[in-house]
């Protein structure tokens, strides 16, 4: 019963609200564990999954921070669409890109 009862208080919180500052942190750095293991695959370096090569810093070979996510981020905010922090599908999201 008790478990019944948190299953609706937290279905009922607006989808928005529950992105944490710490959610966005997990999701960069997956998000570039994912660029990192693309990039690790190919033979060509450097490249990068996040696709961005012109504004990638990591594409350029200053990585540090999570720079394929900055990039993408900053990308999105240019053409106004909004991350889904929640998504960890990257191939999907990048696909849909
Ligand atoms: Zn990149």
């Amino acid at each position: 019963m008790k478990n019944q009862i948190m299953f609706v208080e937290v279905a009922n919180i607006p989808k928005q609200n529950i992105i944490t500052g710490y959610q966005k942190q997990k999701w960069k750095d997956k998000f570039q564990a994912y660029c990192d293991k693309e990039a690790n695959k190919s033979d060509c370096s450097p490249w990068c999954k996040c696709g961005y090569m012109d504004y990638c810093d990591y594409c350029r070979g200053m990585a540090n921070g999570n720079p394929c996510a900055k990039a993408v981020i900053e990308m999105c905010a240019r053409n106004k669409k909004e991350i889904d922090y929640t998504n960890l599908d990257f191939e999907k999201f990048l696909e849909e890109l």
